[in-house]
């Protein structure tokens, strides 16, 4: 099966904008994808034909509502390929998933206890560990960055040891592009009986995502990222941890019993889902994953290389231009400095000729230290872009240069 990306683009109507005159040139995936319009569709039809509150209404709507919001959870259930559906959290994002982890881990550990995160984490799976220790008297190592942007393996394993309980990796870095090895860390961290969380943020809409084949304990990622609306999340963890762990919210729909001065949790899922949840936004994830998970994954992954692929080798013949991130493996994410001018000044001159990038610290600011930058200018590109604009991009970095320099 062929990879029609004319076709795919049709099905994102953002994509037909101009900006003052110029096509639209999205490059800024890696902060939030767009919807196709199947996804627009189901939202709109959530709230024109059924919106109601879940789990609680013996009327008609509310029934239609819990249906595809709980048939949504067993399509996430199947795209990870979780053991059980009541495994899947629903969150607002891969932060708040962190949080609601981060929060019970802050009771459970003690002093003396060890972390480990990496130097290549976003700030969402690193100040939360953070916090997290200064709450319980634990300690934070974190696993150094080689020059390639990967994370150093040997030093990994040498932080490792029984005081290690447990270990955030991201699965995918959203300034460099770097693909971990997700399978083999967590095994490492497992020969130590540590529980380990993915960052799946970036993972998810790049990766096959398999929980029981990585082996991890929790996954988290964020629906906008993988062409779902903001505001809606998953965190999946194992049964067996999640029925103990340390509840975050507390209120409605997640307790089971409640007198005037004390309360008992509800089982999984809805121990984790206090308050209303966002049950459109929930049923158009749904949306999105169905319509994702139905294209031929191998041509996803290389159309996208090929667009990273041609974006390097554009980028290495570019005078003055430098790659931050030259992992072995990457996804399409092309970081990157000029000598003539500061990240945000490419980006303010990119849309000016209608291309969006990302310029800054991209929320991981011990890894820009890392490689002594204040921020990179970074393209990050999805299936639907083309290799037309990767053209579009490197003909307007030119002029860039030409105006900086
Ligand atoms: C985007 C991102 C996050 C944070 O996700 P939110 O949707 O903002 O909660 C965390 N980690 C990585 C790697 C990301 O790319």
């Amino acid at each position: 099966m062929s990879f029609d990306v004319a076709a795919i683009r049709e099905q994102f109507p953002i994509l037909k904008r101009e900006i003052d005159g110029n096509p639209l040139v999205y490059l800024d995936n890696a902060a939030t994808t767009q919807k196709p319009q199947c996804v627009i569709d189901a939202l709109v039809d959530y709230y024109t034909t059924c919106n109601s509150n879940v789990h609680r209404g013996a009327h008609r709507l509310a029934d239609e509502a819990t249906r595809r919001f709980e048939a949504a959870r067993d399509i996430v259930k199947d795209f990870i390929h979780a053991p059980k559906r009541e495994e899947v959290i629903w969150t607002t994002g891969t932060t708040e998933g962190i949080n609601i982890i981060a929060n019970g881990l802050s009771q459970l550990l003690s002093t003396g206890d060890e972390v480990i995160a990496t130097g290549m984490e976003h700030h969402a799976n690193l100040v939360t560990w953070q916090q997290a220790c200064k709450a319980s008297g634990a300690t934070l190592k974190t696993v150094p960055v080689t020059d390639d942007g990967e994370l150093d393996q040997t030093a990994y394993e040498a932080l490792l040891n029984e005081r290690t309980k447990f270990v955030a990796f991201p699965h995918v870095s959203n300034a460099l592009g770097t693909v971990n090895p997700v399978k083999a860390m967590t095994a490492k961290a497992k020969e130590f009986g540590a529980w380990v969380l993915i960052d799946g943020a970036q993972g998810a809409a790049h990766c096959k995502v398999d929980v029981q084949d990585i082996g991890c304990d929790f996954y988290v990622f964020s629906g906008h990222k993988i062409y779902a609306p903001m505001g809606i999340g998953v965190l999946w963890g194992q049964a067996s941890l999640l029925e103990n762990w340390p509840v975050w919210r507390t209120g409605g729909e997640m307790i089971a019993t409640v007198t005037l001065q004390n309360a008992t949790w509800n089982v999984l899922p809805y121990r984790f889902e206090a308050g209303t949840p966002n049950v459109g936004d929930a049923i158009a994830l749904g949306e999105a994953i169905r319509w994702f998970s139905a294209l031929d994954h191998h041509a996803v992954v290389a159309h996208e290389k090929a667009l990273l692929d041609y974006a390097t080798e554009l980028a290495e013949n570019f005078d003055g231009l430098t790659i931050i991130g030259n992992a072995k493996h990457k996804i399409g994410v092309l970081s990157f400095v000029m000598d003539q001018g500061h990240p945000a000044d490419i980006g303010f001159l990119l849309d000016r000729q209608g291309i969006a990038i990302r310029t800054g610290d991209h929320c991981a600011q011990p890894l820009m230290t890392r490689f002594g930058v204040p921020g990179t200018a970074r393209a990050s590109f999805s299936l639907y872009n083309t290799l037309e604009e990767v053209d579009i991009l490197f003909a307007a970095l030119k002029k860039v240069r030409s105006m900086l320099a």
